[in-house]
């Protein structure tokens, strides 16, 4: 069976990154880590917390989104990121009956690819697939992979649920990330999951 992960938020905890980077691009800003985290989980975009709680102009925005994507995967942010309790053996233990693959939307390859070496996750993944904002997740499966509708898609976001209902896939959608349950519910998933290393094929 393949299973497809989503890194950020499902395999890895990025939200001191997220968190850390928005208060640098944001002097001003007075929110905690929690206010921040709750704002994000209940899919207030930062559009939305920038200009009904900074007062920033659309062209503010903008500069801020240019830069956010900018920094956002500086090895000074990315060594924030830690993998979820107990992932590695978690994912040591699926792959020795699964094809394991890696989906994630980041922007640079070679900066995933050097996590996951910190990691030791090395030898874990038959494929990484980068999207490198060229492509969609589902596109770059799709071309490499041949599905089968026993396959999971296990992600965060309501766009990793709609990636594994377009491949014709299972969707297990994973409390960990950016997401709260409410909002990832109304994507459907097959499974909702506190975390990844809960998920347990039937
Ligand atoms: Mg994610």
């Amino acid at each position: 069976m393949n299973i497809f992960f989503d890194l950020d938020g499902t395999l890895l905890n990025s939200q001191k990154r997220l968190y850390e980077l928005f208060q640098y691009l944001v002097p001003s800003s007075d929110l905690s880590f929690d206010d921040y985290w709750k704002l994000k989980r209940n899919k207030v975009n930062h559009e939305e917390i920038l200009t009904t709680k900074f007062g920033y102009s659309s062209m503010d925005f903008k500069k801020f989104e240019h830069l956010w994507m900018k920094e956002i995967e500086l090895e000074k942010w990315l060594n924030l990121d830690v993998p979820f309790e107990g992932v590695t053996d978690f994912l040591k233990t699926l792959r020795k009956k699964n094809t394991l693959y890696l989906v994630t939307a980041r922007q640079s390859k070679e900066m995933v690819n050097k996590q996951l070496h910190n990691f030791g996750w090395d030898s874990i993944f038959e494929s990484v697939f980068v999207t490198e904002q060229q492509k969609e997740k589902h596109a770059l499966i799709q071309e490499n992979v041949t599905v089968s509708p026993t396959d999971w898609f296990i992600g965060d976001t309501g766009l990793d649920i709609k990636v594994g209902k377009l491949l014709g896939i299972n969707t297990a959608a994973v409390l960990s990330g950016f997401l709260n349950e409410e909002k990832l519910t109304a994507y459907k998933p097959d499974l909702i999951l506190e975390n990844v290393t809960s998920f347990t094929h039937k």
